[in-house]
C-alpha cells in the first residue's frame, strides 16, 4: 500500500478507470463529479416509461480474447451480458429518392452490393474491400495505446511499427485522407454519400477501414442496457477498490506551488491535498480555468489555435408505441424537407433505433432517436438572449423531425408518448465540456495525426486523461489507465492491474 493520494477531476469513463487502476496500484484516491452522477458523456437519463440513452452508440471488443476485452475485465464489465452483438453496420434511407442501401457486416457481401449499385466505381469498392479485409482478424481497437506517449520509447515505436507492416500502406497516402477526398472521384454520387458517412466524411480512410473491419469480426456490439449500466459497473469496481467519489462537487481551481500540482479547490472553497492530480475533464477549462492559462505550451497552444473540436449534437428521442421490429438499429436519413437551423440547412439525420433490447421501453414500445450535428454559437446565443425562443426552436425541430419520421412510418406521430431534446447547451451543463464538444477534438485527419501528451509543459505532478488526449471509450479508458502508468513511473514502481 503507498501513502501517496491521487485526486481524479471528472467521474467520466475516463475519470473512473483512471480510479480503478489508482486503487489497483494502492493510491488513497477520491473522484470530485461536477454531475450528480457518473459517467458524463455516456449518459442515460428517464422519461417516463421510457430510458433515453444519449450516449454510446457502439462497443468494439465485447468478445473474449481480444487486447480491449482484457481490459473490460479488469474494469468489471467484461460481462456477455452486457453486450448485443451488431448484426448489421446500418441503413441509408433517401426519403426523397426512395433508396435504401442496407451495410452487411460480411465484406464479400458488401462490396458486391455495391458493385451490382455502382459497377462503374468498383476499382474503389474493391480497393476499399481490400484494405477491409487486410485489417480483419487483426485486434486493433486498442493497438499501440496500452503505454502513454511518455512512456513510449523510439524502439517500442519501432516494434510496433514492425508488428503492423503489413497494413501501413492502408494508413498512409490515400487512406491518411479524409472520406471525403477519398470518394471525390466516384460516379455514382449517392453511393459516395454513403460510404462518407459510414463515421463521418471528415474523417481519415483507414479509420473506417479499422471500423469496418472491427465490425465484420464481431467485435462490435450495442450496450444491452444503455451506458447508465456500463458505467454504473465501472464505478461499482472503482467503489469495490475501496475508491472513493464526491457528486455534485465542481473543481474550480488546481492547486500549485513551486511548478508542482498539489491538490484542488472546489465551487464551495473547500480545498483537498493529494500528491497527484489527474483531469479527467475538459481541457479547455483545465488549462486556461483551472491553471489560469499557465501551463499550455506552445505544441497544445497550437492545437487549440489549430484542430476543430468536434461538432455538437441536436438529439431528439422520441418514445413512442411501436416496435420497429426488422429495423436497422442504425440508420442515415437523407431528408426529404431538410432542417433549417439558423443560416444552415440540415440535409441528413442520424437515426437510433433502441430495438434490441427490451431495457429502453415496455413491451410493444420502443425509442427511436434523432441526431445530427449542429452549432455551438447558435444554441448557445439563443439560450442566453432568449429563453422562450430556444424552447421554441427545440419544439420546432421536434415537429420537423417528426414530419420525415411520419414518411418512413405512417401512422407514428400520434402513437409518440414523450418527446425529450438536448442541444449542445444540455451537454456543456452537465459536462462542462468546451463548446458543447461531445468528443474532444474533432475526428479529422489532421486531428488523428496530432498526438495530445498527458502531461503539461512546465507542471509536474498532474496528467490529463479523458477523451481529449484519445477517442472514443476504448480510448479514454486506456487514457484513465495510462495516467495512473505515469503516476506509478514518478514514483519509481511497476505499474500493477488485477481483473475481477
Ligand atoms: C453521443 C455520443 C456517442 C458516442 N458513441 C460512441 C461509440 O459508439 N463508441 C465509442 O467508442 N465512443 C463513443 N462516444 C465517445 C465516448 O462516449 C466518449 O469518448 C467518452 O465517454 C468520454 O469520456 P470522458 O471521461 O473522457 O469525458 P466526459 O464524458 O466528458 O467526462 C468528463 C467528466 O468530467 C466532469 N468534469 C468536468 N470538469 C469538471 C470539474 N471542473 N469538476 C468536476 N467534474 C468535472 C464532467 O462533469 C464529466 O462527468 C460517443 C460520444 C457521444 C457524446
Amino acid at each position: 500500500m503507498s501513502s501517496k493520494k491521487v485526486i481524479i477531476i471528472g467521474a467520466g469513463l475516463a475519470g473512473l478507470s483512471a480510479g480503478c487502476y489508482s486503487r489497483m496500484n494502492g493510491y488513497a484516491t477520491r473522484i470530485y463529479e461536477h454531475h450528480s452522477k457518473p459517467g458524463g458523456v455516456a449518459a442515460c437519463w428517464r422519461r417516463g416509461e421510457y430510458l433515453i440513452d444519449g450516449g454510446i452508440h457502439f462497443m468494439m471488443g465485447s468478445q473474449n480474447g481480444t487486447d480491449l476485452y482484457n481490459i473490460y475485465r479488469q474494469l468489471g464489465v467484461a460481462d456477455p451480458a452486457n453486450f448485443v452483438p451488431m448484426k448489421s453496420y446500418g441503413s441509408f434511407i433517401d426519403i426523397e429518392g426512395s433508396r435504401q442501401l442496407d451495410i452487411p457486416l460480411n465484406i464479400s457481401e458488401l462490396a458486391l452490393d455495391l458493385k451490382m449499385l455502382s459497377p462503374a466505381d468498383a476499382p474503389l469498392i474493391e480497393d476499399l474491400a481490400t484494405a477491409v479485409t487486410a485489417f480483419s482478424g487483426k485486434d486493433l481497437a486498442i493497438y499501440g495505446q496500452m503505454n502513454p506517449p511518455e512512456l513510449t520509447s523510439g524502439l517500442d515505436k519501432l516494434t510496433d511499427m514492425w508488428k503492423m507492416r503489413k497494413l501501413f500502406k492502408y494508413m498512409s497516402g490515400k487512406y491518411a485522407k479524409s472520406m471525403q477526398d477519398y470518394t471525390a472521384g466516384m460516379q455514382n454520387r449517392w453511393l459516395a454519400e454513403c460510404l462518407n458517412n459510414l463515421f463521418t466524411p471528415q474523417c481519415p480512410v483507414w479509420f473506417v477501414i479499422m471500423l469496418l473491419a472491427i465490425a465484420a469480426d464481431g467485435q462490435m456490439s450495442y450496450l444491452a442496457k444503455g451506458c447508465k449500466d456500463f458505467v454504473r459497473q465501472i464505478e461499482k469496481r472503482y467503489k469495490d477498490l475501496n475508491g472513493e467519489v464526491t457528486y455534485s462537487s465542481t473543481v474550480e481551481k488546481i492547486l500549485v506551488r513551486d511548478d508542482c500540482a498539489f491538490g484542488v479547490k472546489l465551487a464551495d472553497g473547500t480545498e483537498d491535498y493529494a500528491d497527484y492530480v489527474i483531469s479527467a475533464g475538459d481541457i479547455h477549462n483545465t488549462v486556461f480555468h483551472l491553471l489560469d492559462g499557465k501551463y499550455i505550451g506552445k505544441k497544445l497552444q497550437n492545437k487549440f489555435d489549430t484542430c476543430e473540436l468536434s461538432r455538437p449534437y441536436f438529439v431528439a428521442s422520441f418514445g413512442v408505441k411501436w416496435t420497429f421490429e426488422n429495423e436497422s438499429v442504425f440508420n442515415t436519413l437523407i431528408l426529404k424537407q431538410p432542417l433549417q437551423i439558423g443560416n444552415r440547412e440540415i440535409r441528413q439525420i442520424f437515426v437510433r433505433i433502441f430495438n434490441y433490447s427490451n431495457h429502453f421501453a415496455p413491451k410493444d414500445k420502443s425509442v427511436i432517436q434523432a441526431e445530427f450535428e449542429t452549432e455551438w454559437d447558435y444554441w448557445d446565443n439563443l439560450r442566453q438572449t432568449d429563453p422562450n425562443k430556444y424552447a421554441a426552436e427545440k419544439e420546432r425541430l421536434v415537429s420537423e423531425i417528426l414530419v420525415n419520421l411520419e414518411i418512413l412510418y405512417p401512422g407514428i406521430s400520434p402513437l409518440v408518448e414523450i418527446a425529450d431534446v438536448a442541444t449542445p447547451c444540455t451537454l456543456n451543463r452537465y459536462t462542462l465540456n468546451h463548446q458543447g464538444a461531445p468528443e474532444g477534438w474533432g475526428l479529422t485527419s489532421q486531428n488523428f495525426k496530432e498526438e495530445t501528451r498527458r502531461s503539461l509543459e512546465g507542471l509536474s505532478n498532474l496528467y490529463l486523461a479523458g477523451h481529449w488526449v484519445s477517442g472514443g471509450v476504448p480510448g479514454v479508458i486506456l487514457s484513465g489507465r495510462q495516467a495512473i502508468q505515469l503516476v506509478c513511473a514518478k514514483e519509481k514502481k511497476p505499474f500493477f492491474t488485477r481483473t475481477t
